[in-house]
């Protein structure tokens, strides 16, 4: 199948890099029209379309990024289901399918998981996959080995979801050491109410270890409603005591922090980008999880309070999170479903370049990847290609699309 072709397209104009812009027409929407080429799988030439009169008929993203997914438990909902929905039906729910977890459970579950989000349209994705000790080590193996099954087709990074204990056990390191060679990242879960000296003293063992294996950390934080911004100052107190300020960390979910005042959120959120901590937003299951009422409906929701974090330049991606397991019901890996459910209700508009940016710019640069996302002369021809013209099509139902790796077209 050809991996060279031709297009002419919407863009969202904060996505696309073309060098004529004196010519570029650029809708209401900030969507621009531009004829796009790509050749032996890279991009080869972009440039305006200057007919005003014919618009395209379909919209150009470029490959979705998922910064925070949990492949391993994806799709136990069925035979693990938490119909009460809370944060603590959900962990019991989850100790009660590790007892019957397996290897070969996990890999079929990664594997069908990987499918659908490359069929969907994703390009890169890190996922959690719960760590404990006495769960074997060679299960690590099989999953590298899935990740480089699908190597030319999406970029995966794995995150041991650990108990802070493990990483101060011979098997932490053992893992660690495996990471420092396979790649892999050190996670780890901090919701309050907790003893903050012994969070400290596990905290700051993980960050010596990271430190030590040149490894990264990714840690569920202040994914609650009570004690707000308790884990994020802990943290922070850890790695200033420790004057480590090189091991890349990234906070996911920081949903109580929404409680603070708006002064104290700038405030940590500036002490947050001066040490380069950046946020996953995970909207789907906070709003689903957290402060719970099953008798009265009541919008007090926590989430990362995104724009506040944005302005305090703290790179903030958004991410979907479980998908069929007993923490979220829903969800099918396509990026459009979750942000048809969080574009609204976040009030992120699609047009605006931060709201892009927390979407396809902040997660490539939260997974290091080496293309940015945006869409220029000389990038990959990773793309999907919508039957769409507005964003109302492309946040309503019966999407068509195309998704092209490489400059194939995927089937
Ligand atoms: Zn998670």
């Amino acid at each position: 199948m050809s991996n060279s072709g031709t297009a002419e397209v919407l863009i969202p104009r904060s996505l696309c890099l073309i060098e004529d812009v004196n010519n570029l027409i650029t809708n209401v929407e900030d969507l621009c029209s531009v004829s796009i080429s790509w050749e032996d799988g890279v991009v080869s030439d972009l440039k305006p379309l200057k007919n005003k009169v014919t618009k395209p008929k379909n919209i150009l993203f470029p490959r979705f990024v998922e910064t925070h997914s949990h492949f391993d438990k994806s799709f136990t909902w069925t035979d693990f289901p938490n119909l009460e929905s809370n944060y603590e039906g959900a962990l019991s729910e989850n100790l009660e399918e590790h007892k019957t977890r397996t290897t070969d459970k996990v890999l079929e579950r990664v594997e069908k998981s990987l499918r659908l989000a490359i069929k969907n349209g994703y390009r890169a994705i890190r996922s959690h996959i719960d760590t404990y000790k006495n769960q074997s080590i060679d299960i690590w193996i099989e999953l590298f080995k899935l990740q480089k099954k699908f190597s030319s087709e999406l970029i995966l990074q794995f995150v041991a979801l650990a108990p802070l204990e493990f990483w101060d056990t011979n098997k932490g390191e053992e893992l660690a050491k495996i990471f420092s060679s396979r790649g892999g990242i050190i996670g780890g879960v901090i919701v309050p109410p907790f003893n903050k000296k012994y969070i400290i003293k596990l905290l700051s063992k993980i960050l010596l270890l990271a430190s030590k294996y040149k490894l990264e950390i990714d840690l569920h934080i202040d994914e609650s409603i009570i004690e707000p911004g308790a884990g994020i100052r802990v943290l922070l107190e850890v790695i200033e005591n420790l004057k480590i300020n090189s091991i890349p960390i990234t906070c996911s979910h920081l949903s109580s922090l929404i409680s603070l005042s708006h002064s104290e959120i700038l405030n940590l959120g500036e002490k947050m980008a001066e040490k380069n901590i950046k946020v996953i937003a995970l909207p789907l299951t906070n709003f689903w999880l957290l402060n719970r009422d099953n008798k009265n409906t009541s919008l007090k929701r926590p989430v990362a309070p995104i724009k506040q974090l944005q302005k305090s330049h703290v790179d903030v991606s958004l991410g979907s999170d479980n998908v069929q397991d007993p923490w979220y019901p829903f969800g099918n890996f396509d990026p459009f479903y979750m942000l048809s459910c969080s574009i609204p209700m976040l009030q992120l508009s699609p047009w605006e370049r931060m709201t892009l940016s927390s979407i396809f710019l902040a997660p490539s640069r939260l997974l290091n990847l080496k293309w940015d996302g945006l869409i220029k002369k000389g990038c990959p021809a990773d793309f999907i290609i919508l039957d769409a013209q507005k964003w109302a099509d492309v946040f309503s139902s019966n999407l068509q699309r195309k998704v092209f790796i490489k400059g194939k077209l995927h089937s």
